[in-house]
């Protein structure tokens, strides 16, 4: 198996990439880009009910998003969804690593590092932290930078039909009544709403791609998946979208594959036949880069880089700030 270190020799220096420079008098972190790339590779299975709804709905009936893809309807979990949720996650992360690396409230240490700024996700971004290297942002009128995160849209691997508790599904819809229910009225169907959702046990592949990735930004994010996981992704988080994310390779290298790639496998071999692809020895899933990528499978070895380094690459990143 590939070692840490390989995998590390490939990726983005801190400095070149973390630490904000003067911009009119703003501190900014660099669009620098780095020929480097990482991508991360894996299955989330539904924990819970998950409603992925990305459009307004002002009736009392609430449809999750779904796509007619690859001969099957699949219920469809859009990147901005993931990026989101994701990022929050990112943001709570490094502000408790500031605590317990640094001995500042965050707030404080925030404040006095990043243009006086908190900042928070999404109005008030500073532009200059870690999280904004890595997500992108915008000061409006003043400076920007570039995301170096890359999503993409996916889909469950089980047909909606199956996997969707509708209308017309023996489960029938969700009963709410969080938003809707006026007490001056008797209750009935305009006092209450119905929602439709993702059952409980459905699969979404994910591939994530970083570029300019620091071994930093590859601890935090796999870091932060698992703290989003449990804090729920699409509508009525509090209680619903909880996730179980399995990793099945990071790699350097760009994937030679897709999302739809993962569902055609997922199709034909099943879920244990698709996390078996991610093998070093299977030649379907392969990763691209120039030089020779390094790739490391399994989910425990991927946990193990996130567990090991994201203190110490931390402690690192609080040391150049300096
Ligand atoms: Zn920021």
């Amino acid at each position: 198996m590939a070692t840490i270190n390989e995998f590390s020799a490939q990726l983005a220096k801190i400095n070149d990439i973390l630490i904000p420079q003067v911009v009119n008098k703003r501190k900014v972190v660099p669009a620098y880009f780095t020929r480097e790339v990482v991508t991360i590779v894996g299955v989330k299975t539904a924990k819970s009910r998950f409603l992925p709804v990305s459009h307004e709905g002002y009736s009392n009936e609430t449809y999750i998003d779904k796509v007619e893809l690859l001969g099957k309807l699949r219920a469809e979990f859009i990147a901005r969804k993931l990026k989101g949720i994701e990022r929050r996650a990112h943001m709570s992360l490094f502000r408790e690593l500031v605590e317990i690396s640094n001995g500042t409230e965050w707030k404080t240490f925030f404040e006095q590092k990043f243009n006086n700024k908190a900042c928070t996700v999404p109005d008030n971004l500073c532009i200059a932290c870690w999280n904004c290297s890595l997500f992108g942002g915008l000061e409006a009128g003043r400076v920007g930078t570039f995301s170096r995160i890359r999503y993409f849209d996916t889909y469950s691997i089980e047909d909606a039909l199956d996997c969707v508790a509708t209308m017309d599904s023996e489960e029938g819809m969700g009963i709410g009544n969080q938003i809707y229910e006026d007490l001056a009225k008797q209750r009935g169907a305009e006092t209450y709403h119905l929602y439709e959702y993702v059952k409980p046990g459905v699969h979404f592949p994910f591939i994530t791609m970083i570029e300019s990735p620091t071994l930093l930004d590859v601890a935090g994010l796999i870091s932060a998946i698992k703290r989003a996981d449990e804090h729920g992704y699409g509508k009525y988080s509090t209680n619903h979208g909880k996730f179980d994310s399995e990793f099945l390779a990071v790699s350097t290298g760009y994937p030679r594959f897709s999302i739809l790639d993962l569902l055609k496998w997922a199709d034909e071999d099943g879920i244990d036949g698709l996390k078996a692809k991610f093998d070093a020895n299977d030649p379907k899933a392969k990763f691209d880069a120039l030089n020779k990528e390094v790739t490391i499978f399994g989910n425990e070895n991927i946990l193990e880089i996130a567990d090991e380094n994201l203190k110490t690459e931390f402690k690192k990143y609080l040391d150049a700030l300096e």
